[in-house]
């Protein structure tokens, strides 16, 4: 088994990285090469904007390169939930901005070529305990009805054609939602920037920032550089020369494995609809094919703030179990790859994004942004070149979180209590 992700080991490396000493002003400062950062980059470039990325590691070495894989369309929040916490109106735009991101990415990968096996292959929001589909029909009419006709509610005995597991009571069926192989697209986004003129530095850690005559001063160890505007796309990796945004976000560990490729019986009997699969407990699971025929099966498993290869391996452990009780004809199978990632979790799991602490900043979407960092990307760089904000959780409030500073001392009692919540729900 290796400990890395299987998105790393099966793309080819970005080979268009700048390779001299970091100098020179830019009109935007971009701090992280992920999805954010990436689009955002792309945008601005391709407006004619002097652009600069700078990565502390290689682009897509933090959660954009280490997800799930699914580009599921509208909210992982009950559209009912949302109503009540961020009003009709805006959980309406947030919906439909999820909606545009899946579409922006097809588009994407379209105009700049990207062969990343992008498919709309609809995900199944599966209920893992009866009362669990009970909520997802309630919450499925409303969002039927007022957002997404392009959606369905399938009963237990629907579900055969589906997936090959006992273990569900019906299922939430969403038709815009996509897959691509998220390695290839990370690549694809970095080569298509930097042709259209964005200059990518990797191995770039900002450590400093400093204000000269209006213009932001950002240093690391292989340089300096002025820029008129800086955009913090740095997620759940935010590092301590941020405490403004690291006092706000909670990073939390997500962990995958990925199989041996399935044979054609083994998917048949597995997922036969081939779709992205999403359960319903709140310590629970996500599933779906890799381009070549893994099954790469994730989840929260325990809840830890670091994700290193021993943190990765006990989690690994706990997925494996999960596995073989959802699909007990796979106990045996060989497991190929083992990885973890940070998740940029907010207090109320809604992304935030806008201007503050003198920085653009589009970060927070715990666990929900492998789509929508695309397209907060574009609507950073919109705003930024003056072309409207149609970001639609700006003004949104975030405040700090009480005793927090950045270190998620008090995550064994968070999934302590969601166990409970699994258990009596
Ligand atoms: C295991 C896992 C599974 C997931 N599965 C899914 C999924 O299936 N579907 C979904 O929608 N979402 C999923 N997500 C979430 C999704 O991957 C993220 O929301 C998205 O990739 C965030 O992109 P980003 O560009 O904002 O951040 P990132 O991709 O994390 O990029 C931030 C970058 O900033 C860099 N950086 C940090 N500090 C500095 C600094 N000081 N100087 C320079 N660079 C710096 C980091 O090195 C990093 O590369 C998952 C996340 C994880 C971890």
């Amino acid at each position: 088994m290796q400990f890395k992700p299987y998105w790393h080991d099966t793309t080819p490396p970005f080979t268009q990285a700048e390779r001299g000493p970091l100098e020179g002003h830019y009109d935007v400062a971009i701090i992280g090469g992920g999805f954010t950062g990436l689009s955002a980059a792309l945008h601005l470039a391709k407006a004619g904007v002097r652009v600069a990325v700078l990565e502390g590691g290689r682009v897509g070495s933090g959660a954009s390169g280490r997800n799930g894989g699914h580009l599921n369309n509208g909210l992982a929040h009950s559209f009912l939930a949302a109503k009540q916490h961020l009003g009709a109106e805006r959980a309406r735009a947030l919906y439909r901005a999820f909606d545009d991101a899946v579409d922006s990415i097809e588009r994407i990968v379209r105009e700049e070529k990207i062969d990343c096996a992008f498919r709309r292959a609809g995900k199944l929001k599966l209920a893992s305990k009866p009362p669990h589909f009970e909520s997802l029909a309630r919450n499925f009419e409303t969002v039927h009805a007022e957002v997404d006709p392009d959606t369905a509610l399938l009963r237990r005995e629907e579900l055969g054609a589906e997936v090959g597991s006992h273990a569900f009571h019906g299922a939430m069926l969403s038709r815009k939602s996509a897959m691509m192989h998220m390695g290839r697209y990370t690549t694809g986004l970095a080569t298509a920037a930097a042709r259209h003129g964005a200059r990518i530095f990797e191995n770039t850690l900002v450590t400093g920032r400093r204000t000269i005559d209006s213009k932001t001063q950002l240093s690391a160890q292989r340089g300096t550089i002025l820029a008129d505007t800086v955009i913090l796309a740095t997620g759940a990796y935010t590092t301590e020369s941020f405490p403004y945004f690291r006092r706000r976000l909670i990073p939390v560990g997500s962990f995958i494995i990925a199989t041996r490729p399935l044979t054609e019986k083994e998917i048949a009997a597995t997922m036969p609809g081939n779709r992205t699969y999403v359960t319903s407990m709140n310590i629970g699971n996500y599933f779906r094919l890799a381009p070549d025929n893994r099954m790469i099966f994730g989840g929260r498993a325990r809840f830890s703030a670091t994700s290193d290869q021993r943190s990765d391996e006990k989690s690994g452990a706990i997925l494996r179990a999960s596995l073989t009780k959802l699909f007990p004809h796979l106990a045996d199978v060989e497991i190929d790859y083992c990885w973890g990632g940070l998740v940029d979790m907010t207090q109320d799991r809604f992304p935030r994004a806008g201007f503050a602490d003198g920085v653009w900043y589009a970060m927070g979407y715990s666990g929900h942004g492998a789509q929508m960092s695309t397209q907060m990307g574009i609507f950073l760089a919109d705003a930024i070149l003056g072309r409207g904000d149609r970001n639609p959780i700006a003004g949104l409030e975030w405040p700090v979180i009480p005793g927090y500073s950045g270190k998620a001392w008090f995550l064994p009692l968070v999934g302590l209590y969601y166990k409970m919540l699994d258990k009596i729900q």
